[in-house]
């Protein structure tokens, strides 16, 4: 007994040690076994022929998500217009296999054909080692003789057995057009045991982020993300006396032309487990976008950026008003340097206006590369004015989407004619102004276009807009300039989704709309992304006060949108210690556990920290807008109980020296004297 027991714990220990991701295949079953030592999920192919989901399994906490009695389960769930493949179908097996990832991982093939011979599915999953999370898509290959639409698919096909538990759901809205309260808003929701569902729509012009969290009264949970830019609508909802819970996510109005022997791939989703509250939910879905999905920060050294954009003085641009601040932004520590709206011709005409820059924008870029900035150039890819050689050139270019971006129309980015034209002007303009980053703006990314002139299905708009336009456009623009970086600035943050994060090395999340709003969108926005996915843009109306730099602190890229040239030296000198102490910390809060403590409000005080565990450190950004408190006694958290830390304030001249148990139990005062006033924590290890 003794020896089979110290045998078994010596097994478990070198499985957890080992960690990396692993397929197995127990062909007298037909069961499939994923697992990277910290989740196992298991599938089967049932001797009636049946593709079915087993179990999710958190190897880590014990929890355990298993299909429901009476309920199965199939990660298959597509619908074409003549056929319905799902649970209730029977396939045959025919291959399997497994292949080796970048970065750390394995991709498992399973081929099924179904029974009646009309279609090829092939269900891909992909494990990374370290990440409690399963990706996954379909192949859909018609094999009849006819074209087929895939008129329906299921991104999160996931149905378990609900333990008899009561379940809450999570989602965050995105930005809206009109500032609202509500932008970016975190949305906790009991779920009923009769079976309403909750509901997000995500992608351009949605109204949530493309993002899912749920959990019982266990902390038992699950998190799901779907990576398509469009519009979707995701549910869930839990059916007690079945004794269930069941997602649902759809891409809408899909109707997607497969030619005979020809494939569709469904966009990547993917599950993940935790255990805890939603700040653990957030951390491990962060982690796996940062590891796996997101591009590369530029220099994750030196990111996120301390940018100035030209909006503080509109369109009305010049060559000697950009020197002027460009001066002054290389002298206050900004490292990119952005013209927006206004420098070109016109929307779709691509061109720098002669009458603003008489040497060419060429010229201005090289004076800010002289001064040591990046620099980065507004695009509105998708708009053209209707006075634009290109719009007069081609009229029939324009989308059928009724949207207006100052006054130009719509283009369609899946018309192939004026994909291949987009592609190239991007390739000129860049080469053209040594353009190091690009400002991707405009209205709705993902139009909606019915025309059936355009070499797009009429009827499949959503995904032939988001997946064959902007997605395609972006994407052959950065194979052909892969230096170049990009920051997604739809609508403010109306494109959070995670298939953003893999083109984009930052989104918007608030359209310079003061301090509050972007505290707001900084909270909400770090529960699904990582923080570099939290840019904010602080209009120059904000004030030059700790408390106006302070609500910028925590979060992406810091865009200074102030007339910077006509600033007084003290101002001027204020935003360059501002500058340093955002600089200072950023790599932390990058690579940190967000934790959300208090929500941002306008008779609030709010607070929201970081805790990297790498450096031991922690940080928290404090602040009181009209709230009538004087102090705020704060308990961190996250840190380790035993190491003892040293505890200071940017303001305050307070320093303390307590345990991290001491710290988390107790707290410590935090001095807000009046309304509107703010403070940084810093929490170090003493060595
Ligand atoms: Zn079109």
């Amino acid at each position: 007994m003794r020896l089979s027991g110290i045998f078994l714990s010596t097994t478990l220990l070198a499985g957890l040690a080992v960690a990396g991701a692993q397929s197995d295949f127990d062909p007298n079953q037909n069961v499939w076994s994923l697992t990277n030592g910290w989740v196992r999920a298991s599938f089967q192919l049932t001797p009636d022929g049946y593709f079915l989901t087993q179990q999710i399994a958190d190897l880590q906490s014990g929890d355990q998500w298993a299909a429901a009695a009476n309920r199965p389960t199939s990660p298959v769930r597509l619908q074409t217009d003549h056929a319905i493949f799902d649970a209730n179908t029977q396939f045959m097996l025919v291959a399997q296999y497994a292949q080796s990832i970048a970065p750390g991982g394995i991709r498992q093939f399973i081929v099924l054909q179904d029974l009646k011979g009309r279609a090829q599915i092939t269900v891909i999953f992909e494990m990374y080692d370290k990440q409690p999370v399963l990706r996954y898509s379909l192949k859909y290959k018609n094999l009849t003789s006819t074209t087929n639409h895939v008129t329906w698919i299921n991104m999160v096909p996931w149905t378990f057995a609900d333990l008899g538990q009561r379940y809450t759901a999570f989602r965050v809205n995105q930005w809206s057009v009109a500032t609202k309260v509500q932008d970016f808003q975190p949305l906790q929701s009991l779920l009923d045991t009769g079976g309403t569902s909750v509901e997000v729509y995500s992608g351009a012009d949605g109204q949530q982020c493309g993002w899912m969290a749920l959990r019982d009264g266990n902390q038992r949970g699950l998190f799901a993300g779907w990576e398509f830019d469009g519009r979707t609508k995701t549910t869930v909802k839990q059916d007690g006396a079945k004794g269930y819970v069941q997602f649902s996510s759809t891409v809408l109005n899909l109707n997607h032309p497969v030619d005979p022997f020809n494939e569709f791939q469904t966009p990547n989703a993917f599950l993940g487990l935790f255990h805890g509250d939603w700040d653990e939910a957030g951390f491990r879905t962060q982690r796996f976008a940062e590891s796996i999905l997101a591009k590369p920060a530029p220099d994750s050294s030196t990111f996120p950026y301390v940018s100035w954009d030209s909006w503080a003085y509109g369109q009305q641009l010049s060559e000697q008003l950009l020197r002027r601040n460009a001066d002054a932004a290389a002298a206050i520590g900004v490292q990119l340097f952005i013209v927006d709206l206004g420098w070109a011709r016109g929307i779709g005409d691509w061109y720098a206006d002669p009458a603003k820059f008489p040497n060419g924008l060429g010229a201005v870029s090289d004076y800010v590369h002289s001064l040591g900035m990046k620099f980065g150039l507004h695009f509105a890819l998708a708009e053209a004015d209707p006075s634009s050689p290109v719009l007069q050139a081609n009229p029939d270019w324009t989308a059928t989407d009724s949207s207006s971006y100052f006054n130009a129309s719509p283009l369609c980015l899946s018309n192939k004619p004026t994909q291949d034209w987009l592609v190239q002007e991007a390739i000129r303009m860049i080469d053209e102004y040594h353009v190091d980053w690009i400002l991707q703006d405009g209205q709705n990314m993902v139009k909606q276009c019915t025309k059936t002139t355009h070499t797009h299905d009429p009827a499949d708009s959503n995904y032939a807009n988001a997946v064959e336009g902007i997605n395609a456009v972006v994407a052959a623009i950065q194979q052909a300039r892969p230096n170049v970086y990009w920051e997604n600035c739809e609508n403010g943050g109306n494109m959070m989704t995670f298939n953003m994060v893999k083109s984009y090395v930052t989104s918007i999340t608030n359209d310079a709309s003061g301090a509050l709003p972007s505290r707001s969108a900084v909270y909400g926005a770090t529960f699904p992304f990582p923080p570099r996915y939290a840019e904010r843009y602080m209009p120059q109306s904000d004030g030059f006060t700790p408390y106006a730099t302070h609500s910028y602190r925590f979060g992406g890229p810091w865009v200074l949108m102030s007339q910077l040239a006509d600033l007084p030296n003290s101002q001027i000198a204020f935003l360059k210690d501002q500058v340093q102490n955002y600089k200072n910390q950023r790599t932390d809060i990058s690579g940190g556990k967000v934790f959300h403590i208090l929500a941002p409000g306008a008779n609030a005080t709010d607070v929201i920290q970081s805790y990297n565990a790498a450096s031991d450190t922690a940080i928290a950004v404090v602040t009181r807008a009209a709230s009538s408190g004087p102090t705020y006694l704060f308990r961190p958290q996250g840190l380790n109980p035993a190491q003892r830390y040293t505890v200071w304030f940017e303001i305050s001249p307070s320093v303390y020296s307590q345990s991290g148990a001491q710290l988390m139990a107790n707290g410590f005062r935090v001095m807000l004297p009046t309304p509107y006033s703010s403070e940084v924590v810093h929490i170090e290890p003493q060595h």
